[in-house]
């Protein structure tokens, strides 16, 4: 039979830990039960980085990409997307554009390919540090070799989504790629001296609550300092493009359980949320979230970025109104950690 989740039971499983059977629970709680979870989640957050958030710009500069993800509107087979990539001098003038509006962490976000050089990026990464902008790194599995160029360009942080800790279903979402080589990659990033983001793509067909809960456990063995969970959304195009969406109200119990199991780690409230969900993204903050990421990529080509069709594009007077309604105040990464 399943636990009934009160105010108690959450307060002994944060001394004692949560175990399988917790997570489970908390991943399928009632909706009363859920508001017990975040408000715990809250609290959670508070004690540990304090009533603040902050905000991130991202750029996503490059869309071509060698991978074929059954999920994504831009894998290597689908021969209707547009390809487009930025240059050197576009990036460093939208970076400029983020510290003018008080932004401190910047995130540069490609497809897979190799359309961008290692020694470009460094060079990007260089100038963005140099404006006073911590860089961090969304750009998929590249050369070992060029980790070291990054992370000395003055790269910190590299976020790589394991998207399903389900190996069968991770081999069935990304043809060619093992859930093994993913882990590995992203073990070698921490080798490599790099922060470590991670999470899954919650609501790809086949995945089930046990995976979910292996996902939790997965974040929890890597240490990640960014946890990080999006809804699935179809993608046109794309073999999964008639799939139901994932349920939001699932992912904000998710984000419950990862700031009550993993407690430290910095959790973003994702576009997606926004996207399902009336103030999806203050529903995240309201869950334990703290970080939001404002959409830089510049307008007439972020629809070409088709991570899912029709996306929510986060504004930089958005994420300021969600962080103050979830009365928090708005800080940079590095004040948050310090
Ligand atoms: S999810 Fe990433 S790696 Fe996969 S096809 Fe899309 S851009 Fe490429």
């Amino acid at each position: 039979m399943r636990t009934k989740i009160t105010s108690e039971w959450i307060d002994e499983k944060l001394k004692s830990g949560f175990l399988r059977d917790d997570l489970r629970s908390i991943l399928t709680s009632t909706d009363d039960e859920a508001e017990l979870l975040y408000l715990a989640a809250r609290k959670v957050r508070d004690e540990v980085f304090g009533k603040k958030a902050f905000i991130r710009a991202v750029v996503e500069f490059a869309n071509s990409c060698r991978c074929s993800c059954l999920y994504c509107g831009m894998r290597l087979n689908n021969p209707d997307g547009i390809r487009f990539s930025l240059d050197h001098a576009e990036l460093c003038a939208i970076a400029q554009k983020a510290y003018d509006n008080g932004i401190r962490t910047f995130f540069l976000q490609a497809a897979e390919s190799e359309s961008y050089g290692a020694v470009w990026l460094r060079d990007v990464i260089a100038d963005i540090k140099e404006l006073g902008m911590g860089v961090l790194l969304c750009v998929g599995v590249h050369h070992e070799s060029d980790l070291d160029l990054w992370r000395q360009a003055g790269a910190y942080k590299f976020i790589l989504k394991h998207e399903t800790a389900d190996r069968e279903l991770f081999e069935k979402m990304k043809p060619g790629f093992t859930l093994e080589d993913r882990i590995e990659w992203l073990k070698t990033l921490r080798r490599h001296g790099y922060h470590i983001g991670s999470g899954p793509l919650l609501g790809l067909p086949g995945q089930t609550i046990d995976s979910l809960v292996d996902d939790l456990f997965l974040l929890r063995d890597l240490h990640a300092e960014m946890s990080s969970v999006s809804v699935f959304l179809p993608a046109a195009g794309t073999p999964l493009e008639d799939e139901p969406t994932g349920d939001p109200e699932l992912g904000l119990r998710f984000i419950a359980a990862m700031r009550l199991f993993l407690r430290d780690t910095l959790i973003p409230a994702t576009s997606t949320f926004e996207k399902l969900l009336p103030n999806g993204q203050y529903r995240c903050f309201e869950a334990g979230a703290n970080v939001i990421t404002v959409n830089m990529t510049p307008q007439k080509l972020r629809d070409d970025y088709t991570i899912y069709s029709d996306r929510f594009y986060v504004g930089l007077e958005h994420a300021r109104k969600t962080i103050r309604k979830a009365g928090l105040v708005e800080t940079t990464e590095g004040e948050l950690l310090s």
